[in-house]
């Protein structure tokens, strides 16, 4: 027998977008239907943000205890033996955080009084939804339709997954660590991935279409990687194509033009992820498009009254906080408050070695008389010489308008920089100016007294350089 729901909020997704916004809207006393198909927590729980992380973070331990053993002890530290890595435990490991972290979701969910509905949906028509589940078939027809379907990794049409050629979530449950990997782009993606086998042993080569690693940033920022990845053995080839499989690995084209086979065990594509339009509906649904994405305004409203949509569905940048963001947001409009999705800026982290993390306007996208830059190096901090993570050429750097100071971008490349994110987008979205942050006491000794400097440094009076 079919059952009825007929919801307030039906919320189609279970990962950062989608369980935010229905763990939202049970707060808000809204009654609440969620749709997963897959276990909870969706591309960032379950095959992207967390299991990546925890093997880059696994993937960097083994490397400074063998570096250690290899250099016959560093900072007065000596290992009896070169250390050995049990891959299967690695990745129980990180399949046990995931394990953890879905079944908190699970529970956040439950206090919020969300009905979690296991299975597809498909929509007949904008409001009509039905999902097959284990138990037998569920209509739902809520009043409000938060879509929040997500991505999945872009395959090339010449080199389809199956067999060697793997997407970013296979990468993440390998069986055994390969010994040649290939890595077609090098994205954000494709390097966090590259560079946790490159420490685990694999011999890496990357294949870029353009002229740099990491395009979206400038080569200031992104230079400490490229050497990093170069000290590494990373071979790069850059304005380089991918061809397609050859022999035992992938033939390129170089940027000279010449044609070669880099020898792979695995083949590991990173060219982007697309937004998961297939197979629900989305054609019953009269949604105007922007592209691939689903077309919203600045509330994530579609052309349909009533039906929203968040996160990878609509498009860049694909992360999970803004995912997130977007969903609380839809949640408290349709609870009756008034919101707008118009943040100042929406920080984005690469999880490279070093860490690069960065908001709002690079200096290329400025007029260079309009701006001053605060640039502070990591190798006049003291907190970063006592990490070991001054080398390399890390830094701290702020854009902000000559005019007035205002805080117009601000990035920073090095070790764990990435917990630079929270403040960086406080000072952005508080339109804060140098002379904030120049007046803000950062704690001695912090990597953050490096924000500080470079602050001070744009104001032309820099303590420690
Ligand atoms: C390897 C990797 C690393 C990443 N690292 C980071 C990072 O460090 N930081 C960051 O911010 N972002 C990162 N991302 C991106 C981040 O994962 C996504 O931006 C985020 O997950 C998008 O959230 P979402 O809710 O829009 O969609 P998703 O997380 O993709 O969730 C969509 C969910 O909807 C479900 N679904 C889809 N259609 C249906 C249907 N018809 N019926 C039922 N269920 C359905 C899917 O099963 C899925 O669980 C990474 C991505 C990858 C692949």
């Amino acid at each position: 027998m079919t059952e009825i729901l007929s919801p307030k909020v039906l919320v189609i997704g279970g990962g950062p977008g989608g369980y935010v916004a229905a763990i939202r809207a049970g707060q808000l006393g809204l009654n609440t239907v969620l749709v997963e198909s897959d276990r909870l927590g969706g591309t960032c729980l379950l095959r992207g943000c967390i299991p990546s992380k925890a093997l880059i973070h696994a993937a960097a331990l083994y490397d400074e205890v063998r570096a250690t053993s290899e250099a016959g002890g560093r900072f007065g530290i000596r290992t009896a033996a070169a250390p050995s890595i049990e891959w299967s435990e690695t990745i129980a490991w990180k399949d046990g955080l995931v394990d953890v972290l879905s079944g908190g979701v699970a529970t956040l969910l439950r206090k919020a009084k969300v009905r979690v509905v296991d299975g597809w949906a498909r929509f007949t028509d904008a409001k009509s939804c039905i999902v097959q589940t284990a138990k037998g078939e569920i209509a739902i027809s809520p009043e409000h339709v938060i879509l929040a379907t997500g991505s999945s990794s872009l395959e090339l049409p010449f080199l389809p997954f199956g067999g060697k050629v793997i997407g970013s979530t296979k990468a993440l449950s390998l069986q055994e660590v390969p010994e040649r990997l290939v890595v077609v782009g090098g994205g954000y993606i494709g390097l966090e991935l590259g560079s946790a086998f490159a420490r685990l042993g694999s011999q890496v080569s990357v294949v870029e279409a353009q002229a740099r690693i990491l395009p979206q940033y400038d080569a200031e920022l992104t230079d400490p990687v490229r050497k990093w990845l170069e000290r590494q053995g990373v071979a790069l080839h850059l304005g380089a194509k991918a061809l397609g499989a050859a022999g035992d690995g992938l033939e390129i084209e170089t940027a000279a033009g010449e044609r070669m086979v880099l020898p792979a065990d695995r083949i590991l594509i990173t060219v982007g992820r697309q937004p998961l339009t297939q197979g629900w509906g989305i054609e019953t649904m009269a949604l105007a498009m922007n592209g691939p994405f689903v077309r919203v305004d600045d509330r994530c409203a579609t052309s349909t009254q009533n039906v929203w949509a968040i996160g990878d569905l609509v498009g860049e940048p694909m992360l999970a906080h803004r995912a997130s963001a977007q969903g609380e947001m839809v949640a408290e409009i349709i609870a009756g408050k008034r919101r707008r999705f118009d943040p100042a800026g929406v920080v984005a982290v690469c999880f490279t070695e070093p860490e690069i993390v960065s908001i709002g306007a690079f200096p290329a996208e400025v007029q260079s008389d309009e701006v001053v830059i605060g640039h502070f190096p990591f190798n006049a901090n003291g907190r970063a010489l006592t990490m070991d993570a001054a080398g390399l050429g890390g830094f701290v750097r702020v854009v902000a308008r000559k005019a007035d100071h205002r805080i117009l971008g601000i990035q920073a490349v090095g070790r764990h920089v990435s917990e630079f994110a929270g403040e960086f987008a406080a000072l952005i979205e508080l339109g804060a100016v140098l002379e904030d942050v120049a007046g803000t006491i950062h704690a001695h000794p912090t990597l953050g007294e490096a924000v500080h400097e470079a602050a001070l440094k744009g104001l032309g009076h820099a303590i420690h350089i």
